[in-house]
């Protein structure tokens, strides 16, 4: 039995508190360039349902995306969009930019889903959500400034600044930065002309998966690791993260991606980054006993876009801005 003294002491406790939170229900996101995930829940760590659509024409896969997310009454939606995106505030929002996609380029994709959904909506590139992602549950948790790397079909890199997603002029395009024309052990110029039709020679033409290809006429995951290609890979990424330290002083680098993954390049990569900085930024990050958890693999994994697509649809539920 509870004395009565303590009874209303509880009650007038439970009158105190504020009314519960609602935890809105929302929709994630993660559209890339072979396959959209999407993904319904509370959270990232309680989806209810989720799905895979092919990347096909943008309208067919559109009607998809709306019959997924019909089902369910979503009250904000987050999207990690492959890009370039217009991201500026206007009537472009949210389209995709230069693309050789078939259909995407110019095609308004925050518009065509507002038109399904009157609800708040937030879009950004693929790589910036995986970087939320990872800063809200992974490798980048309490880190202000964090560069988030993908290797795979394409190279690109995600960028947050006080935990908020860089946009400025566009968005950052970290693997259409030039190269330099490294030479090998005995000395030979690298004389591969690079796969970007934009640059040629710019990083993701220099160590995507369709460069790798183009180099040795095998597919990236068919190659030994051990293969001189992952070499130079690696190299010219070094450099390319040499040149982001230099550039976003980030606090933490992460490094994902198909080709990352197939040919376990983190370790040279770190050494190449070093190589390249030679010294100049004193920090023990940037020491050999420390570049270790200073690049880093995504700590979710392939689940890190979707994670921060889910951020993305709570930030725009909390703003309310459609
Ligand atoms: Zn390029």
């Amino acid at each position: 039995m509870v004395p009565f003294g303590m009874t209303s002491i509880r009650t007038l406790q439970s009158l105190d508190q504020a009314p519960e939170k609602h935890e809105p229900l929302l929709g994630a996101i993660e559209g890339g360039g072979t396959k959209f995930i999407c993904a319904v829940g509370r959270s990232a760590e309680r989806i209810t349902d989720a799905c895979r659509i092919e990347t096909g024409e943008p309208e067919a896969t559109m009607t998809q995306l709306a019959a997924f997310f019909g089902r369910y009454p979503i009250e904000a939606l987050g999207i990690g969009m492959f890009g370039p995106l217009e991201l500026r505030p206007g009537e472009d929002y949210g389209s995709v930019l230069a693309t050789p996609k078939p259909g995407w380029k110019g095609f308004h994709f925050h518009k065509h889903l507002a038109k399904h959904f009157d609800i708040p909506i937030a879009i950004d590139t693929d790589v910036n959500a995986a970087a939320l992602g990872e800063a809200r549950s992974g490798a980048a948790q309490g880190c202000g400034v964090v560069l988030y790397v993908t290797v795979g079909t394409g190279v690109g890199g995600g960028v947050l600044v006080d935990g908020q997603p860089l946009h400025g002029l566009m968005h950052p395009e970290f693997g259409h930065i030039p190269m330099p024309v490294l030479r090998d052990s005995a000395g030979y110029l690298d004389t591969f002309d690079g796969s970007c039709p934009y640059h040629g020679r710019c990083l993701e033409g220099l160590i995507a998966g369709p460069a790798l290809l183009r180099r040795t006429g095998k597919k990236g995951e068919t190659l030994a690791p051990e293969d001189p290609t992952f070499d130079w890979a690696a190299r010219y990424l070094g450099i390319g993260l040499a040149s982001a330290v230099m550039l976003l002083s980030p606090e933490r680098i992460i490094v994902g991606g198909g080709v990352m993954a197939s040919a376990r390049l983190l370790p040279k990569v770190r050494q190449a980054l070093l190589e390249t900085l030679a010294g100049y930024v004193v920090r023990p990050e940037l020491l050999p006993t420390g570049v270790d958890e200073y690049v880093v693999p995504p700590a979710l994994g392939s689940h890190a876009g979707i994670t921060g697509a889910f951020a993305m649809a709570e930030r725009a539920f909390a703003k309310g801005v459609r």
